[in-house]
């Protein structure tokens, strides 16, 4: 899996291309452990729960008991990410998830009235199934946030935390499923129809079908992001994201080194 492309890797290119080159440089971003960054996670954790949620008689409680589990266990899942964290960070973090939860519970029930509760149940359901997926014949590799069954196809679902579009789903997301499905094709041997986002933080899930075009483009991106593997520095695009992101430092001497030339 040496020289294998990640299908992270193809929506960090879409950020920033600049952002592929310095994670195969070998440089860490440097992120800083915000409350909203640990809410971010937490959200994410209570999500892998939300099934639960649409079974119970009284959802509110539900879903505090479950940002109770997910703000104690955050620091075990999250080991890395998480180590020497101030306790206060979680606290505060945990705050911020509890004062959306009124938002992710009427998010929920209006997606039990919109696809009916036995479809959204199978979209919270997780296939008990590895997911780790890795194609040798196109040399991409990636892993979905649940493997689902839905209409008798398997079906891509990724988690997000941040904002949903105002109807479908963000560019982002549509290529992420795109390339999840081409690698569980390859995988399985059969097709793949559509993928679900779920807009965690507001209780919204998108269904999205897999486009002709949107394969195109994952193979097209793919190979872009082998050539900076290959050592190509790219652009700096004029609308990059630099205010949010960890690799802003090598990215600014970089740019500082090259102004002494030109
Ligand atoms: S600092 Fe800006 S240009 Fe550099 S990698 Fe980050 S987003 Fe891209």
């Amino acid at each position: 899996m040496e020289d294998h492309v990640r299908v992270s890797d193809i929506n960090n290119y879409l950020k920033c291309p600049r952002k592929v080159y310095y994670t195969y440089q070998g440089h860490e971003p440097i992120r800083t452990v915000t409350p909203s960054y640990v809410a971010a996670l937490i959200i994410k954790e209570m999500a892998q729960d939300y099934a639960d949620v649409v079974t119970s008689e009284d959802m509110g409680s539900s879903l505090q008991s479950l940002l109770d589990i997910s703000a104690q266990q955050i620091t075990i899942i999250y080991r890395n990410e998480l180590s020497d964290i101030d306790p206060e960070i979680i606290s505060q973090a945990t705050s911020e998830v509890r004062s959306h939860l009124d938002e992710v519970m009427n998010g929920i029930q209006a997606s039990m009235a919109a696809l009916g509760v036995d479809r959204l149940l199978d979209i919270f359901t997780s296939l008990d199934v590895e997911s780790i997926l890795y194609s040798e014949k196109l040399s991409i590799s990636g892993s979905p946030d649940r493997l689902l069954m839905l209409d008798g196809c398997l079906t891509p679902s990724v988690i997000r935390t941040g904002k949903a579009p105002l109807s479908g789903v963000w560019k982002n997301d549509r290529l992420r499923l795109t390339a999840l499905s081409i690698l569980l094709e390859d995988k399985h041997d059969s097709a793949v129809m559509k993928g679900v986002v779920e807009y965690a933080r507001y209780g919204i899930v998108r269904e999205v079908p897999i486009r002709r075009a949107d394969r195109r483009k994952v193979l097209t991106l793919a190979g872009r992001v082998r050539k900076i593997r290959d050592g190509r520095l790219p652009d700096r695009p004029d609308d990059a994201p630099c205010d949010y992101c960890g690799h802003v430092e090598h990215c600014q001497v970089t740019q500082t080194l090259a102004s002494r030339f030109f």
